[in-house]
């Protein structure tokens, strides 16, 4: 398993990689080359390959094989002292084996996150320990390449332990030396190979035999033409069992502390060095070989030089890595610190060299990179183990041991890269669809509403259609039914006289009433009908009331279906009704989706942050030193820029900004969350930190919301990056103009006198610096308790908060001199008169190099006007400029005291009377 991961883990392979396998007695005998100088490996000459490949029968295509340093970190459990001394305390550190990683904690708010090849808890077994870490290299210096694992990291945290440890008491605790000869002897077949051990230790740049203590300046013999590193003078002792193989390093053991008794020194002072080297002979491979190379055969038995393949391993337990005081408190004089150090610094350098890919790397610096040079690197399989202790009072070690693991690792943390990359595109995914979503809703819901007025439109057509056709039909029936009715009344009425004239009189008398008085006829004689005549009208009369009877069924018939329609109209209201309940609930969803959509946002502004956190904060440790420029607020971005981007990786916060949008976040610094109102405030920090932004942020009304903030947030994290992020903005004049103008340094003092982290008041200390070099804000800024603000601030002695206001006051000085030189200002200097002479002639020669120099120039800058002199002859600033004069680091300045000191009548009358020589 551990050495799949090994091989699979690896990343790119860069060019050919030869092998460091030897044929010896090959004409053609490769060079290995400086393996240091991995890059400029030349390929292989092809029959060392074709042998190789064909020999280890491994179908593995060398060219995929990572050169890349495995590096592993190893935490050492919490000890004895540790329990009690840092019971109250966590971890400085924090591991995540499963995504190897590691977390360093910064304080209580913040860690730092870092990625290795294998992160080793402190329950890792040593078995384990050795296969992650060491079975690799040994499997392929069994293939006959060279091979090197290392430890390295402070002492106490577990270095001899993982390497050296002989396991007496319990087998399982056998460290990694032991196994791999272990694993070596399986191996090898004792007939024909043969493995000797040689063991030394260097201190002080001397190489000592561990194996024969006599034996105490043994060089190191590199073969001009071939690179490989051999040490003549150590006793070589061939190992055929373990058992002997334990006794030697047992022995060693002794005399390497017998050594260091003599030299009085400790072990953890020099550093152990175990050889192994492994010569096996190669079978299978020699009829083609000899045929190749044109041996002879004699009696059909092949004659041909025997095929060796030698490589090494090479064990080294380092020195601890701690930094030794330089004032040799622990008795070394400062010539012996040195060189205890220089093997270390000097791997150092080389491990930095080979993972920037530089041209040159300084294997020739130190005895351990000169010994290592053909076994590091290149061809040759290197794991390195770090070691760390959880105590957060080594944090400062523990910190600097994981960034050589770090440098070590050469390759960038592509498999991060790769993760946030895979992160961004899910989260945009879920952004497009979300949108999509919101756009298919209300799409639905658009054609809800216009269904709804269709359906009631139709409902309202359809009814006032049929009341139409209705009423249309009763009139017609009516105006039928008198027609009718007129017409039947005239034929009656016609028939009724034609009888009359055609009987004449008396037959049958037929009138409305039976007694033969008419009352209605009005004396009109009643009319006689004959039988026929009767029955006839009887017939009619019949037929009218059928038709009167039709045209009422047609009534009602009309009467249902109006009742019928009016039933249909209900049952839309209803369903109306329906859909406007529908209607509201979607509206319900639709808000719900959108504070959804709002949490998501918040979500993505969290995550987006901690990842470009996290990414600054390794670059910052691949960075190295801590910044100490007059825009050491910006450091992060700065060189976020000037890093290639060609990795494929963009700063997210920008992606964001063009996501989001600016107003948006904006909006987001107002939310009610605090989370969110930190999350919004940390990005629109990042934003402002970009020079191209900050223009759109001021613009959009940030600057006013930063200041806005200052005064109504209660929380130093949101008051720490909004100043931070204000003291960003007041690179810029307008901006600076822009601050003052809102009331920009009190709201700035009164965060200061609330702060309680050294961040709070660095990052106002910078803002209000930035201010200071504003020429045209000179009155104001003093006004209103610019300068004393700074000056308040001073009681934190925190070296970061002291460096901005040093840079604050050469700024404010800077501008002072200049004013005064064009006339514009008279009278002494302002930061005399508010009282910050003192604490300039008192720091003025800080240790701190930032600070230092911010002042030495501020003091030049008042120094220059003679109406000054008098107050800092006063103060003791003349010494302070004398001593500039003479030791200032920078020349300009160095140069610019003594011209001050040489032309000003004050200074010169003083130095005269103390009989200081100035002329
Ligand atoms: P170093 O060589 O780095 O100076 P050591 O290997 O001597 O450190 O370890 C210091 C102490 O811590 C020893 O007592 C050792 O037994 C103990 N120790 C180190 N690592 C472990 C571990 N992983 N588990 C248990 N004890 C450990
Ligand atoms: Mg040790």
């Amino acid at each position: 398993m551990s050495s799949n991961s090994y091989r699979n883990g690896s990343s790119i392979a860069r060019g050919g990689g030869g092998g460091a396998m030897k044929v010896e007695n090959h004409s053609s005998k490769y060079s290995p080359s400086s393996a240091f100088k991995s890059k400029v490996q030349q390929p292989t000459p092809s029959s060392s390959t074709s042998l190789r490949r064909s020999s280890t029968g491994s179908s593995r295509d060398d060219s995929t094989v990572s050169r890349r340093v495995r590096v592993a970190v190893r935490l050492r459990p919490r000890n004895a002292e540790e329990m009690v001394a840092d019971a109250d305390f966590a971890d400085c550190v924090e591991l995540q084996p499963e995504l190897k990683r590691l977390k360093l904690r910064k304080n209580n708010w913040d860690s730092d996150t870092y990625e290795f090849d294998e992160v080793l808890t402190e329950f890792a077994s040593q078995k384990r320990v050795y296969e992650v870490v060491a079975k690799p290299v040994v499997e392929s210096v069994l293939e006959g390449y060279n091979g090197t694992v290392m430890a390295y990291g402070q002492t106490g945290t577990g270095k001899t332990y993982t390497l050296g440890r002989l396991g007496e008491e319990d087998a399982a605790d056998r460290g990694i030396m032991l196994r791999a000869m272990e694993d070596i002897l399986a191996e090898v077949s004792p007939e024909n190979d043969l493995v000797s051990v040689s063991y030394l230790q260097l201190y002080m740049e001397t190489v000592q035999d561990l194996l024969n203590p006599a034996n105490d300046s043994i060089s190191i013999v590199e073969d001009p033409k071939s690179g490989d590193v051999s040490l003549p003078g150590a006793t070589l002792v061939e190992i055929r069992d373990h058992k002997c193989f334990k006794g030697l390093l047992q022995l060693g053991e002794a005399h390497r502390f017998a050594a260091n008794t003599k030299l009085n020194t400790e072990s953890s002072r020099s550093h152990a060095i175990l050889m192994v080297h492994i010569k096996r002979s190669v079978k299978g491979r020699n009829s083609s070989l000899s045929s190749e190379n044109g041996s002879m055969t004699l009696m059909g038995k092949t004659l041909k030089p025997p095929v060796v393949r030698k490589s090494k391993l090479v064990i080294v337990d380092l020195a601890g890595s701690e930094r030794i005081d330089k004032s040799g408190s622990e008795g070394h004089t400062l010539e012996e610190a040195k060189s205890i150090n220089l093997s270390l610094s000097a791997l150092g350098k080389c491990i930095n060299a080979l993972a920037e890919n530089s041209a040159h790397v300084p294997v020739r610096d130190s005895k351990l990179t000169r010994l290592l040079r053909d076994s590091f690197g290149g061809t040759a399989r290197t794991s390195l183990v770090i070691t760390i202790g959880p105590s957060p009072r080594h944090r400062g070690e523990t910190s600097s041991t994981i960034m050589f693991g770090q440098r070590a690792m050469k390759v960038e943390n592509m498999v991060k890269i790769k993760e946030e990359f895979d992160y961004k595109s899910l989260s945009r995914r879920l952004e497009i669809q979300l949108d999509k979503l919101i756009a298919e809703h209300e799409r639905q819901q658009k054609a809800f509403q216009d269904e709804i007025e269709r359906m009631a439109l139709e409902a309202q057509k359809r009814i006032s259609e049929v009341e139409l056709s209705y009423a249309d039909a009763l009139e017609k029936e009516k105006l039928r039914c008198q027609t009718d009715y007129v017409e039947s009344v005239k034929r009656l009425e016609e028939e009724w006289k034609e009888k009359q004239e055609k009987h004449g009189h008396g037959k049958v008398k037929v009138g409305p009433s039976d007694d033969g008085i008419d009352q209605k006829s009005n004396g009109v004689p009643p009319v006689l009908f004959s039988p026929g005549e009767v029955a006839e009208i009887k017939q009619k009369l019949h037929s009218e009331i059928l038709l009167r009877k039709a045209a009422e069924a047609e009534i009602d018939n009309l009467k249902s279906q109006l009742i019928h329609w009016k039933q249909t109209e209900a049952a839309r209201n209803a369903e109306l009704l329906k859909l406007r309940k529908m209607l509201e609930d979607e509206v319900g969803q639709k808000a719900k989706l959108e504070e959804e959509i709002e949490m998501l946002q918040s979500q993505l502004l969290q995550i987006s942050f901690e990842a470009d956190e996290s990414r600054r904060n390794l670059d910052r440790g691949m960075g190295g030193n801590t910044p100490s420029s007059m825009d050491s607020l910006m450091p992060e971005v700065k060189h976020q820029q000037l890093r290639n981007s060609g990795d494929g990786e963009k700063a997210s916060v920008v992606k964001l900004f063009e996501q989001v949008g600016l107003h948006k976040i904006l909006t987001l610094l107002e939310s009610e969350d605090a989370d969110v109102r930190i999350h919004a405030v940390k990005v629109v920090a990042n934003l402002a930190a970009e020079e191209s932004n900050q223009e759109k942020i001021v613009e959009a009304g940030g600057l006013t919301s930063l200041l806005t903030l200052l005064r109504s947030s209660n929380d130093e994290t949101v008051h720490r990056v909004a100043a931070g992020a204000i003291a960003n903005l007041a690179m810029n004049e307008t901006n600076q103009e822009l601050i003052m103008s809102q009331g920009g340094i009190s709201l700035l003092s009164m965060t200061a006198a609330k702060a309680q982290d050294p961040q709070t008041l660095r990052m106002v200390a910078g803002a209000i610096a930035n201010l200071c070099g504003n020429n045209k804000l000179q009155a104001k800024l003093r006004a209103e308790g610019g300068v004393r603000a700074l000056l308040g601030m001073v009681g934190c002695r925190h070296p970061d908060v002291l460096a901005q206001v040093a840079r604050g006051i050469a700024n404010f000085a800077k501008c002072e001199s200049r004013a005064s030189s064009q006339g514009t200002k008279g009278g002494r200097s302002v930061l005399i008169e508010d009282g910050a002479l003192p604490w300039i002639v008192q720091n003025a020669n800080n240790e701190a190099s930032p600070i230092r120099r911010h002042i030495e120039l501020a003091l030049c800058h008042l120094a220059q006007h003679e109406i000054n002199a008098k107050e800092m002859i006063n103060g003791g600033a003349l010494w302070e400029l004398v001593r500039i004069s003479r030791d200032c680091s920078r020349e300009d300045i160095r140069a610019l005291a003594l011209r001050i000191l040489k032309s000003s009548p004050t200074f010169q009358a003083e130095l005269k009377r103390l009989r200081v020589d100035y002329g």
